[in-house]
């Protein structure tokens, strides 16, 4: 692919696409499509999501409407309480949840709720944006089910300006007013097989949804031409180990395409490694790779960048993407990125778009990810030993909420 076209892949694609959405079909449907070009056979393969449509969501707070979104699969009811905005999970904070409705910082993860339903909390406000932003978004956020476990209380996201202005009040009541149907839907990983010599073969993934705002340019359509870059470089070579890519869904809404993936446990078993693209091809900003294997493969990645002349920041650690489920199940998984500085990119947002993005950081991504997939496709052995270290698996089990961080 040249620059041009892969431009125009972004240009194609620049709408909102959220896990389980008639648009995010189209967008798998204009992979399969984009395979189908360079004589690629994909399958649009389905798994089922939980999924909401929200009839209404108000949120008062002393007898003034804020401008509010429901959270999805909250449940539906109407609750009114003293409002409490929780700054830190102290033991002189947490206590005073108890009764009211109850303002956090950042996103609701599962400590965080354990921490409300604990202390007796009966519904609770987000916020996201930023008050120095020209608009007044608000992200449409859902209780998802690993945090839930079924335990519903309702809750509503606001912009932060207005929780600012909440807090600088002094305000005193809410009411949150929730109404919605929550059925089962379906989201969709799109598949393609390039086989090789042996049985064993090498998973790419790399997310193509987006988050309700945003058109999901910078992440992660770059990722998802990149997966196309990879595929198109093999056209017609043969190679040893096989190579299975797969467009992953709803990774926005808890990584749920690799997870659904990832069920089919002794299919892993011949799988010898994963690369992940999640966010690469910015105008500004250095490029990373994250490690969740033994750390001989921050060496190798770190050596590559230095033969090829690209600078590589490398780490062991987990990645908030498609490759931790992966990691999780014992394959060695390794996340490609290039991370933009925040004043000139930010994600999950309206100012998530294709100009954040330029062709030819894009091919220079991309040729530096199809020479190390190229390498790891046609070692003689998979040099990436099937290591999850100890150091790894602690992170893997404070990321999926098995074990709690220190920092809360
Ligand atoms: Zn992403």
């Amino acid at each position: 692919m040249n620059t041009k076209e892969i431009m125009q892949i972004f240009e194609d694609n620049a709408y909102v696409r959220t896990g389980g959405s008639d648009q995010e079909l189209r967008c798998a449907e204009y992979i399969r499509e984009k395979c189908a070009q360079m004589g690629l056979k994909a399958q649009i393969t389905p798994f089922p999501v939980d999924m909401a449509t929200i009839q209404a969501a108000v949120l008062t707070v002393d007898g003034q409407e804020i401008p509010c979104k429901g959270y999805l699969c909250a449940g539906s009811g109407e609750v009114t309480a003293p409002f409490y905005y929780l700054r830190d999970t102290s033991p002189a904070s947490l206590p005073q949840c108890k009764g009211k409705i109850v303002m956090i910082d950042g996103y609701l993860g599962y400590w965080k709720y354990r921490d409300l339903l604990e202390n007796g909390a009966v519904g609770f406000v987000t916020y996201d944006g930023n008050i120095n932003y020209a608009d007044e978004d608000i992200d449409q956020r859902e209780l998802r089910s690993y945090v839930s476990k079924g335990e519903k209380i309702p809750g509503v996201n606001i912009n932060a300006k207005f929780a600012m202005e909440l807090i600088r009040k002094g305000s005193k009541t809410a009411t949150i007013s929730l109404k919605q149907d929550e059925y089962v839907g379906e989201s969709r990983n799109v598949i393609l097989d390039m086989p090789g010599e042996t049985e064993e073969y090498i998973i790419l993934t790399a997310h193509y949804d987006s988050t309700s705002l945003s058109q999901g340019a910078y992440d992660n359509m770059t990722g998802a031409v990149g997966l196309l870059g990879i595929a198109e470089s093999f056209v017609g070579k043969s190679h040893r180990y096989g190579l299975r890519f797969i467009w992953c869904g709803s990774e926005e809404r808890g990584l749920l395409g690799a997870k659904a993936y990832c069920q089919d446990e002794e299919a892993l078993k011949k799988v010898v490694l994963n690369i992940n693209l999640d966010m690469i091809g910015c105008i500004m900003g250095n490029f990373i790779a994250v490690c969740s294997t033994e750390e001989a493969l921050t060496h190798y990645i770190q050596y590559m960048g230095l033969e090829m002349g690209l600078g590589i920041r490398v780490s062991q650690d987990v990645y908030s993407s498609d490759s931790t489920p992966f990691a999780d199940k014992g394959v060695p998984a390794v996340s490609f990125a290039r991370i933009s500085p925040p004043n000139t990119g930010t994600i999950h947002n309206r100012y998530d778009t294709m100009a954040l993005v330029s062709g030819e950081q894009m091919a220079a991504d991309i040729d530096f990810l199809v020479a190390f997939t190229q390498r790891m496709a046609n070692a003689v052995c998979c040099p990436v030993k099937r290591v999850i270290p100890d150091s790894v698996k602690e992170k893997l089990d404070i990321y999926l909420c098995r074990k709690r961080d220190k920092n809360g």
